[in-house]
């Protein structure tokens, strides 16, 4: 589902995708990617370069589908990237690890006319609300929330949690040695979700 690209007022719309991993945050992004482009619209698409998991340079899923994309290494990264120009829609994959600063950034692109769709977790590996992207739901014209599917009973899974601890940082402020795949997190309901009591 996706309305105008623009309100009437010039301002650009917010579209925000969230879920715990494994929940089709990146299909969902490249679904909406692809359709626009195929409406003809200006279609820039960012991802943060700690996603290494597919080569920098693109946004892919864990089932393969991937476009071309801009990595960058932060929020300040992203906006020199963008320069002055407006495309119709900015695409931005793990927001998550973009920061807090992300929010009012995301506020001077709309008000610039550019529709943003950012996708990310909205839940730390401890189950915890992720920042940026709870308040960005908030704020978002339209904010679709996703779950995965639970490693141990297929019940449909708001969480995710680390299979072994990485001992660097911390679940609130991500680094690099926390990105990973199928090897390093699994997709949990709420009765199996099983968090150190630390
Ligand atoms: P996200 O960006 O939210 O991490 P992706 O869009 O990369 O998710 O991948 C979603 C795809 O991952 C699904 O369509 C499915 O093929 C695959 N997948 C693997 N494990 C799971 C799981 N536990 N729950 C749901 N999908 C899964
Ligand atoms: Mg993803």
């Amino acid at each position: 589902m996706i309305h105008s690209v623009r309100n009437e007022s010039g301002t650009g719309r917010l579209q925000v995708i969230a879920g715990p991993m494994f929940s089709g945050k990146s299909e969902e992004l490249l679904r909406r990617v692809r359709r626009a482009k195929l409406a003809g619209l200006d279609v820039e698409v960012v991802n943060h370069s700690f996603d290494t998991r597919h080569g920098s340079g693109v946004v892919s899923s864990h089932a393969g589908l991937s476009i071309t994309s801009t990595s960058v290494a932060d929020l300040a990264g992203l906006l020199t990237h963008l320069g002055d120009r407006t495309p119709d829609i900015l695409a931005i994959d793990e927001a998550q690890f973009f920061g807090a600063d992300l929010i009012p950034a995301v506020e001077g692109l709309l008000a610039r006319g550019i529709t943003v769709i950012v996708a990310g977790l909205c839940v730390t590996y401890y189950a915890r609300p992720f920042e940026p992207l709870p308040s960005l739901m908030a704020l978002a014209e339209e904010a679709v929330k996703l779950t995965a599917v639970c490693h141990v009973c297929g019940a449909d899974a708001a969480f995710h949690q680390r299979i072994h601890d990485s001992g660097v940082g911390d679940s609130q402020h991500p680094v690099e040695e926390h990105v990973g795949g199928y090897e390093t997190y699994e997709a949990r309901c709420r009765r199996h979700l099983t968090l150190p009591t630390a």
